[in-house]
């Protein structure tokens, strides 16, 4: 009988836009917003003891020759971990803002393959230190304009490299790859040689904290945020995300950008 009435009240409470939370009905969209700015708050506060932590963990590590061999170990997985617990928090605190920031705000007129040069000249960085090269293949002369968040879209071309060389093997090759499809689109694709994804993960590669192998992505540092907020940036500038992958070959991640995301030189009209 209860669990009857129950599925009433809740079948009431979706019909009317209610929420039941702890003894009051509150309001869904209230309920939400109560939610986003609680991870906000949350990812905000944490970020002050986790940068203690860091600096303090970075006093250890000068005197690390000191410690005995156990302790080193130790300290080698408190810095993993709080490394990881910062990224943590930022990417809650990225998501949280973007639940929350009304679409277009901030946008304005760069050049896309200005960002997609800076981004792939700095992952060429820690792609280096597995020896994977990173080539950038698009026309040499690119007029193109993009409007949008050149911050959201520095980080989207961040969260795709940062994969493509977390899941590749030592010696591989990263393509990032520019045109403009037969509808006057822009395309972008991030190619890798990696360990691929499975089919049957493809559909939920996007969701918040969806991990193929939760493991193997611990160990290298991964949160299992980075393709949610990746699609949340690509959503918010109206544009698409894909995959196409083979287990063992590699993956292609490709993003649609409406023409309305594209301006011609000197065209600041928006
Ligand atoms: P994570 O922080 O775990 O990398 P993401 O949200 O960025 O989280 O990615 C979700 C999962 O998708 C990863 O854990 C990994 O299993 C898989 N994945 C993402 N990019 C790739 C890639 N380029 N190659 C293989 N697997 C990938």
């Amino acid at each position: 009988l209860l669990a009857g009435f129950t599925l009433v009240l809740l079948a009431v409470a979706s019909a009317t836009g209610y929420v039941l939370a702890g003894r009051a009905m509150v309001p869904i969209t209230r309920y939400f917003k109560r939610q986003q700015e609680f991870t906000a708050d949350a990812s905000h506060e944490l970020r002050t003891p986790l940068s203690i932590l860091q600096a303090s963990a970075e006093i250890l590590e000068e005197q690390k020759q000191q410690l005995p061999p156990l302790h080193q170990k130790v300290l080698q997985h408190m810095k993993e971990e709080i490394v990881r617990m910062i990224r943590l928090t930022e990417q809650l605190l990225a998501l949280a803002r973007s639940d929350s920031h009304p679409p277009h705000s901030g946008y304005a007129v760069s050049s896309l393959r200005q960002i997609i040069r800076t981004i792939v000249e700095r992952m060429k960085i820690p792609a280096s230190k597995k020896n994977i090269t990173i080539a950038m293949i698009g026309p040499a002369a690119d007029s193109l304009k993009f409007f949008g968040d050149a911050d959201q879209m520095n980080q989207l071309l961040y969260i795709l490299l940062d994969n493509a060389i977390k899941y590749s093997s030592a010696g591989e090759k990263i393509m990032v790859q520019t045109f403009r499809s037969e509808a006057g689109d822009m395309v972008i694709k991030v190619t890798d040689h990696g360990i691929g994804i499975p089919a049957e993960d493809i559909p939920n590669l996007f969701e918040r904290f969806y991990r193929v192998d939760k493991a193997r992505s611990r160990e290298l540092g991964g949160t299992g945020l980075g393709l949610s907020i990746a699609y949340r940036i690509v959503e918010m500038h109206g544009g698409k995300i894909s995959v196409t992958s083979e287990p063992g070959k590699g993956s292609t991640f490709e993003i649609v950008l409406p023409e309305s995301s594209i301006k011609k030189e000197n065209n600041h009209d928006q």
